[in-house]
């Protein structure tokens, strides 16, 4: 496997009961990349997140994170092994404030960790005004900047982020996608997302997968995307 690949998905099936949701995907990507992936509601994108972070069991194939098959980790080796993941939907603790959401998020992180709140509140001003607001009672948009925030502050090697721009308006999806940029610029944070919207994955991405029925069955590089 070539040094600069930090994934490698290959021949993977998963599924929830008998019926195989994912069937046979396979995917790449290289380190500080920003890879999009595509498909209708239902094909199994969100599936193949939970597979990555390993919490969906796989059934065939392999999943090389950094060089380690992590279909073979348990899950606590598997949570230090350096991912960072935002479920589809709003993932904040809705009883903490905005500041005690984040030091969740650097406690999971390493040392490097420490010197991330001050990046998160630059990227995302709206935390810093906001930091002793109740994430609960935050909008839909803010609470998922703190998401990403929180994800962000542990300085993940590979941060998976499932449909970040759902029911966010666009100036805020831009506002994101700026964030996920600038620390991908500055951190060299490897960047996959699910993403609905073209125009979105235009913006930031380098490469998108197209996922149909449980495949992956297009990549587009480059000029293309
Ligand atoms: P969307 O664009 O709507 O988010 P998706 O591509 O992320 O769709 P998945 O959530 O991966 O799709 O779902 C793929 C299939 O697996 C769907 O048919 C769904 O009903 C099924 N599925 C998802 N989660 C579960 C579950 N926990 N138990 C059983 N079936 C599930
Ligand atoms: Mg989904």
């Amino acid at each position: 496997m070539p040094t600069d690949r930090i994934l490698e998905v290959s021949g993977l099936w998963a599924g929830y009961g008998a019926t195989p949701i994912l069937q046979g995907v396979s995917m790449s990507v290289s380190r500080g990349e920003i890879v999009g992936v595509i498909g209708r509601n239902g094909v199994g994108k969100s599936t193949l997140m939970r597979c990555l972070i390993g919490l969906l069991q796989t059934w065939r194939g392999t999943i090389s994170f950094m060089d380690q098959d992590v279909t073979q980790l348990e899950a606590d080796a598997r949570a230090r092994a350096g991912f960072g993941y935002i479920p589809q939907g709003r993932d904040v603790f809705p009883q903490m404030s905005v500041e005690e959401n984040l030091q969740v998020g650097e406690l999971i992180g390493g040392p490097e960790g420490k010197k991330l709140p001050e990046l998160v509140y630059e990227y995302f001003p709206r935390l810093r005004e906001r930091r002793r607001q109740i994430a609960g009672t935050m909008s839909g948009g803010e609470q998922q900047q703190l998401a990403i925030g929180r994800a962000l502050i542990g300085n993940p090697a590979l941060m998976i982020l499932d449909e970040p721009s759902e029911g966010i308006q666009p100036s805020i999806v831009q506002h994101i996608c700026e964030a996920l940029k600038s620390f991908r610029a500055e951190l060299g944070t490897t960047i996959v997302f699910v993403e609905q919207n073209l125009d979105t994955i235009l913006e930031i991405a380098q490469r998108c997968y197209i996922m149909e029925k449980g495949k992956i069955t297009r990549s587009l590089a480059g000029e293309e995307v």
